[in-house]
């Protein structure tokens, strides 16, 4: 079963690459032979450099990406689990440390030292958790783990494991020694996740690798987790880069309309990404700190555009936890971050700031403007 799960992710991942990039190239036809593809942080990661993208650039991005998945990474990647039995391949032994894993294994025993980026990483998640009042948080681990979303274990647990387990989730929990470099969790059984925040982080450094290299132009995708640099400069033509915002809803793909853009990031958070059916009712892997369940507010997706791929990552998250009122809100407040909220009334918000720069394209759904 996790292997259909896996082949069915991996299968829908690329329909949707396929429908995203032909809608964007129908004039021209254009095939992407110079993308490079690799399994890392639980999704497939796919980048394309066009100006000044060599392949010392590509391993350097991927060694960087691979690098983040094997400390912030809670387990090893679905994925590469697969890819390794596919490929006969032994796992380095590298793969199997994990900075997170660490800290979450001494969880209410002692400090555990960790690189400075991890510490980065965490310290803006708690920013975010402090900012959402706890909707938003890193701690959410143990929870992840008993819902077991996406993974063989994946089950509805009773509510009195629920309320068991909701103990062990406090973000105020986590002590950060800057000067020591070291994480501590002060209960047993708290555990660390960075799941909603590390590709936005990773997506980050490849960006910087290869501006630092001197790519002016290239797509790099997380999973979905899309950032642009530069216009779009392959074929001879400069044009602005199309990303498609997914239909929540479509398991094939389809999307609801198009982004046009340059130079950003754009990260969505919904439904759909992991989830199982029970009784018609679905159960996505995105929980509210408050009831322990899937986050269950009228949202189906929130898309986030703005400057760093790490602040849309963590906003897609936050402002789905928090919901259209408050969600709409934080972004109005927050400059450079624009948003697109998918509802399950079938509308479709934007912010003023897309207004020129989102293409709508649905029969199924309706584009409300908000006051
Ligand atoms: P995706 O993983 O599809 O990119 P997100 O960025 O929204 O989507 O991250 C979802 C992941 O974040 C979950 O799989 C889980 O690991 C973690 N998570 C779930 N609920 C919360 C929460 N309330 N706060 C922080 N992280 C969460
Ligand atoms: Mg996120």
């Amino acid at each position: 079963m996790k292997c259909q799960m896996v082949i069915k992710n991996i299968f829908s991942f690329f329909l949707f690459f396929a429908v995203f990039f032909n809608s964007c190239s129908k004039t021209n036809n254009a095939s992407y032979p110079d993308a490079q593809i690799e399994l890392a942080l639980g999704t497939v990661c796919i980048i394309n450099l066009y100006a000044g993208g060599k392949d010392t650039v590509y391993s350097s991005i991927f060694s960087r990406i691979q690098e983040i998945d094997r400390t912030m990474s809670v387990h090893k990647s679905e994925f590469q689990h697969m890819f390794d039995e596919a490929t006969s391949l032994q796992p380095a032994a590298s793969s199997l440390v994990s900075g997170i894993a660490a800290i979450n294994e001494q969880a209410g025993i002692k400090p555990v030292k960790v690189r400075s980026d991890i510490i980065d990483v965490l310290e803006k998640a708690l920013y975010y958790a402090e900012l959402s009042d706890g909707a938003f948080d890193p701690t959410v681990g143990p929870l992840v783990n008993l819902w077991g979303i996406g993974t063989d274990d994946e089950r509805l647990p009773s509510e009195n494991e629920i309320d068991e387990t909701l103990k062990l989730v406090n973000w105020r929990d986590v002590i950060i020694n800057r000067e020591e470099s070291t994480v501590f969790l002060q209960r047993e059984g708290m555990a660390i996740d960075l799941g909603a925040i590390a590709k936005g982080y990773a997506a980050d450094e490849a960006v910087r690798i290869a501006r630092e290299a001197g790519v002016r132009s290239g797509v790099i995708d997380l999973g979905g987790n899309i950032s642009v640099i530069g216009l779009r400069t392959d074929k001879g033509a400069t044009r602005h880069w199309r990303i498609g915002v997914q239909d929540p809803l479509s398991d094939r793909g389809g999307y609801v309309g198009v982004l046009i853009v340059s130079d950003t990031n754009v990260v969505t958070s919904g439904v759909y990404e992991r989830y199982f059916l029970q009784d018609g009712k679905r159960y996505h892997h995105i929980f509210s700190t408050e009831t322990g369940y899937p986050v269950d507010n009228g949202l189906l997706s929130v898309t986030i555009v703005t400057e760093e791929s790490i602040v849309a990552d963590a906003l897609s998250t936050v402002v789905f936890a928090l919901g259209l009122e408050r969600g709409k809100a934080l972004v109005d407040a927050s400059p450079g971050v624009e948003a697109v909220f998918i509802l399950n009334d079938k509308s479709i918000i934007i912010t003023d700031g897309l207004k020129n720069i989102f293409s709508f394209e649905s029969d199924e759904y309706t584009l409300v403007s908000l006051q």
